[in-house]
């Protein structure tokens, strides 16, 4: 899958941005396939040049992403400047500040969409390391309020927590890798898939929003948990997901059968329920 791109083959347009030490920009690359010019709309991301300390991590990064293929992870053709599948929806963090009415099973599609490409990362034996709804692109957005399928495609994981502030990453970031960044092993991707969870059915909030960086880590060092969904089985799977401790946190197979019964039994009595009281 991996090749080599010339940097004369891509066009740099406008800017979408600044990441974590990266800056974004909507761009193309050109391709002579079959004596045929080809473009394709790409997303490309550079090490801001303030950080090029942080250079192997990114390319650590990028080269991963460009590795391992799966449906739900994001296509990444090349590694020195990040040159990726450009996802026309964007993030989905805006989108749910955007959309307003979002349906439960929607929700619930991307989560088990989700799952999906943890297990394939689980089974690889491959730690992501940066899940979290701002990571997570929209190929297609669906019918969002009729619950027609969207498909999410998980971004690449960018500088690893190491080298950044990690106090910013609360509550995505497990807690025991605040207190040893090299702890960063498969277990933590469940705490953060339960925080993304949270932020999915919580309208693309950041969690903990407002809190300074001191009572952020407070609320780790307190052992709290975020607000619980009024849904039960769906505030259980979040608080199992982001449990304090890493052994208990549930397989991602465990995962999926919870996220297929949560469809099964509730969705339609949560439907008839809303709006739900304060
Ligand atoms: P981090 O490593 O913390 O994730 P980053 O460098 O990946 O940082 P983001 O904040 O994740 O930067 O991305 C910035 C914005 O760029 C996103 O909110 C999204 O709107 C847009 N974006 C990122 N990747 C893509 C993509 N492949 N296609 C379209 N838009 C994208
Ligand atoms: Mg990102």
């Amino acid at each position: 899958q991996f090749h080599m791109i010339k940097y004369e083959d891509l066009r740099w347009c406008e800017s979408l941005g600044q990441g974590s030490f990266t800056r974004i920009f909507k761009g193309s690359k050109i391709d002579i396939r079959d004596g045929e010019r080809h473009v394709t709309d790409v997303l490309l991301k550079e090490l801001d040049a303030n950080h090029k300390n942080c250079w192997e991590s990114f390319f650590e990064a990028a080269s991963l992403m460009s590795q391992i293929s799966h449906k739900h992870l994001l296509l990444v053709y090349g590694i020195n400047v990040m040159v990726q599948e450009f996802v026309k929806c964007g993030a989905l963090d805006l989108f749910l500040k955007r959309e307003g009415s979002v349906s439960v099973s929607w929700k619930l599609d991307v989560a088990k969409q989700l799952a999906s490409a943890l297990n394939f990362l689980e089974e690889k034996n491959i730690t992501h390391g940066n899940i979290c709804a701002k990571n997570l692109l929209l190929a297609r957005e669906g019918d969002a309020s009729q619950g027609s399928s969207p498909f999410i495609k998980l971004s690449d994981p960018g500088i690893n927590v190491a080298m950044l502030v990690v106090l910013d990453r609360i509550p995505w970031v497990a807690p025991e890798v605040l207190e040893a960044p090299e702890r960063l092993e498969l277990e933590c991707d469940k705490w953060s898939f339960g925080a993304t969870l949270w932020e999915l059915f919580n309208g693309g909030q950041a969690p903990l929003q407002g809190l300074d960086l001191e009572r952020k880590l407070q609320f780790y060092e307190t052992y709290k948990q975020l607000p619980s969904s009024e849904w039960t089985e769906l505030a259980d799977l979040i608080s199992q997901c982001m449990n304090y401790q890493p052994a208990f946190r549930p397989s991602c197979r465990s995962i999926i059968r919870q996220l297929n019964s949560l469809i099964t039994s509730d969705y339609v009595i949560l439907h008839a329920a809303e709006p739900l009281p304060d």
